[in-house]
């Protein structure tokens, strides 16, 4: 089974597209959205995060208290470092674990920072999602109403769209501009190719 990177910048349509990989009956999982939930339900994980930023990072309900972490490491590269150090293992081990239990011939990986996290490393593919940050900045406002700033502000603490272009295998062109559909189309019939020559 081939495991499949999905990553993009903020806003870029890398949901979108794995909505289309969905429907083709490829499963997918967000690193994203397992981190949020490893975080707060991972024991191991929840021990190293309060080692790092004291035991009130979680409230007397062991919820994450995700306003007060995001303003530390958003501030703070080398805090920001040190959580991603400890996020990043337990989302690979439960990754690993999930890919385990799919039968298709290739999986894919959505994850937003996959370039940024080093994990793009255990990937056999990687596929981009591109979007102009003109138009990602409108989609991302019109989505959650966040400023032009804050989405700037955003975009700049991830790595440049031309680097991860240059180290992907699939470019998908989310601008508006070319259908979405047969762009998924050919990248599915591809990897179901390369998953068989494997
Ligand atoms: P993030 O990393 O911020 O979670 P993302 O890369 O997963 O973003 P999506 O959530 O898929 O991006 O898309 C961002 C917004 O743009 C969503 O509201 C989505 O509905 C919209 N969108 C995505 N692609 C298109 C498109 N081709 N045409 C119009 N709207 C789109």
């Amino acid at each position: 089974m081939l495991s499949v990177g999905i990553t993009g910048g903020i806003g870029s349509g890398k949901t979108t597209v794995c909505k289309l990989f969905a429907l083709l009956r490829v499963p997918v999982y967000n690193a994203d959205e397992a981190a949020k939930i490893l975080m707060q339900q991972d024991k191991m994980l929840i021990k190293k995060i309060k080692k790092l930023f004291g035991n009130d990072i979680y409230s007397e309900d062991n919820s994450l208290n995700r306003r007060q972490l995001a303003a530390i490491v958003f501030s703070d590269k080398s805090a920001l470092e040190a959580l991603e150090k400890v996020v990043h293992p337990a989302v690979m081990k439960h990754s690993e674990k999930w890919v385990k239990n799919q039968k298709t011939p290739y999986v894919l990986k959505e994850s937003a920072l996959l370039f940024e996290s080093g994990s793009f490393k255990e990937m056999d593919k990687i596929i981009m999602v591109y979007a102009s940050e003109y138009v990602r900045i409108k989609r991302v406002q019109k989505r959650d109403g966040s400023t032009t700033e804050e989405i700037k502000a955003r975009i700049a603490k991830q790595l440049p769209d031309a680097y991860k272009i240059s180290r992907s295998d699939f470019l998908v062109n989310n601008d508006g501009r070319l259908l979405l559909i047969p762009q998924v189309l050919d990248i599915h019939k591809q990897l179901l190719i390369d998953a068989e020559n494997r």
